[in-house]
């Protein structure tokens, strides 16, 4: 395709925006052209006259009674389609040049002499448009309602990637699939689905993020992932609630109808709790619970459109939140004790000391967790309502974290020996080794996320060393290099050969 014709087909797929106003062309209507790709909407222009008129300078000699509107220069519509045609550059800008002259005086319009100087203009004053009927049928044929990923699917392709974390694969596939059966419902009978927006419970490093993204990747849906601790009441420092739309419309390449299917996954969300125990009033943690309500439930939001935050020269979108799906996540610390104390609470007096003990050694207890205890914890009513789905994840024991790192089909351990067979060297990893890594990461308490950490430190000096000497054929890492600092087993290329041979 030439680049006539693909400069054409973006010209279709994007709309202007208004230089001042910054609002789109879908919500301006048509835009005056001027030259280096400045457009202008009709408002704007009216307004920039209505102050000509008054202004002193209209009383300059020269200019006795001229008044201008933009019906002066509705006449040179014409010239503003012949500049928005995709005509070349040069030509555009003698059409408006010609514009210009015969207006008299609106020279001071020329924004470009005035604000930037020529030549360093920002050449997209463009968004995409848009283009409503085109995408459902797009989006529809990738997502189907007769070709929806089944539960069983979805948790089969999880598999691949997440190890353990039986009960929040098997939740999460199906409030998946209700949810996107939710958006392709066209509601003919009346009854409406409700969404299945989700909060995960589980501690830091038991796989929360790396599934939704895993779950992401394979609906092929855009998502956004953010920090509940950056979000703050609109008008305060920080982001305001709407910015993770903005996030998820940039990771939708700004594609809005796309973002308005995808998945945003607002981590920590434990931290926007209501202060417990305290007699002070804590508004900021409620406030954004409060805020974020209207995003889950389902509304229009204007928002952004390349930034996180509104200012004036930022254009503006709106995205309609219906229908993407919002995951929360947290590591909810403490929230094990009230789980805790209401178990007690509830059991028989006798029984308690006996419990006590059970329940202090229960690894699981997250699992038991009820919206009764999560409103204690500081989550308001409101906020729990929306998000129907609840589930927890368990603590990856030493067992897991060694399949961790050796079975999901991308694991860090297949990542290292594809590096090394790069250089053609056979890295292995003795299961003692593995035991060893698996321990020191408990140690850490940080859960899977210290694997990586550990691995990188161990595998610094054989990274660097191994390329410099061409007869290693095969690196093992032992118990012993892990645990007290040996040295790996190093083995030259012949050796391996002869032993291969015997
Ligand atoms: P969390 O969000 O729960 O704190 P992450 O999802 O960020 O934890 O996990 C950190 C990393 O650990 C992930 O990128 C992934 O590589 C690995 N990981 C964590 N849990 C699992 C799991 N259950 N199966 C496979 N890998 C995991």
């Amino acid at each position: 395709m030439s680049d006539e014709t693909n400069r054409d087909d973006n010209n279709n797929e994007y709309e202007h925006i208004c230089y001042i106003c910054r609002r789109p062309e879908s919500k301006t209507g048509k835009m005056f052209m001027l030259p280096n790709n400045i457009s202008i909407c009709v408002d704007c222009m009216q307004k920039t006259f209505d102050s000509m008129n008054n202004s002193p300078m209209m009383g300059i000699p020269g200019m006795p009674g001229v008044s201008f509107s933009v019906t002066d220069i509705g006449n040179s519509e014409n010239d503003s389609k012949t500049a928005d045609s995709g005509e070349d550059g040069d030509e555009k800008g003698n059409d408006s040049e010609k514009k210009n002259k015969s207006i008299s005086n609106v020279e001071f319009l020329n924004l470009p002499h005035l604000m930037f100087g020529m030549g360093d203009l920002p050449q997209n004053q463009r968004i995409k448009k848009k283009t409503r009927k085109k995408d459902e049928n797009d989006i529809k044929q990738a997502f189907d309602i007769t070709n929806l990923m089944p539960p069983h699917k979805i948790k089969e392709e999880l598999d691949a990637y997440v190890v353990g974390q039986e009960h929040a694969k098997k939740v999460m596939s199906v409030a998946v699939y209700n949810h996107y059966k939710r958006v392709f419902d066209e509601n003919k009978d009346g009854i409406e689905l409700e969404k299945s927006n989700m909060l995960m419970l589980g501690p830091t490093g038991s796989g929360k993020t790396y599934m939704v993204k895993t779950l992401a990747k394979l609906l092929n849906v855009p998502l956004a992932i953010t920090d509940a601790t950056t979000l703050t009441e609109a008008g305060y420092i920080g982001d305001d609630v709407e910015s993770v739309l903005s996030k998820l419309l940039a990771a939708a390449d700004n594609d809005v109808e796309r973002a308005e299917k995808g998945i945003v996954f607002i981590d920590e969300i434990d931290k926007i709790a209501k202060k417990r125990n305290t007699n002070s009033r804590d508004v900021s943690g409620e406030s954004v619970q409060q805020g974020l309500l209207k995003l889950l439930e389902g509304a229009e939001v204007e928002v952004p459109v390349g930034a996180t935050s509104k200012n004036a020269m930022v254009p503006m979108t709106t995205i309609d939140t219906t229908n993407i799906l919002f995951i929360c996540g947290g590591a909810f610390p403490d929230l094990e004790d009230i789980v805790k104390q209401r178990l007690l609470k509830k059991a028989a007096l006798g029984f308690s000391g006996e419990l006590k003990d059970k329940y202090d050694k229960d690894k699981k207890l997250l699992a038991k967790t009820t919206t009764e205890d999560l409103r204690e914890y500081g989550m308001i009513p409101e906020f729990l309502g929306r998000l129907p789905v609840v589930f927890a994840l368990e603590p990856l024991d030493a067992d897991m974290l060694v399949k961790v790192l050796n079975e999901p089909k991308n694991a860090i351990l297949k990542q290292y020996k594809k590096l090394f067979s790069m250089d053609e060297v056979d890295l292995v990893f003795e299961e003692e080794a593995l035991h060893a890594i698996a321990e020191k990461a408990i140690e850490r308490d940080t859960g899977a996320r210290a694997l990586r950490a550990i691995i990188e430190e161990l595998m610094l000096d054989i990274m660097y060393e191994i390329p410099k000497d061409d007869s290693i054929g095969r690196v093992t890492i032992t118990r012993d290099y892990i645990v007290s600092n040996g040295l790996p087993l190093i083995e030259n290329r012949s050796n391996i050969a002869v032993s291969v041979d015997k």
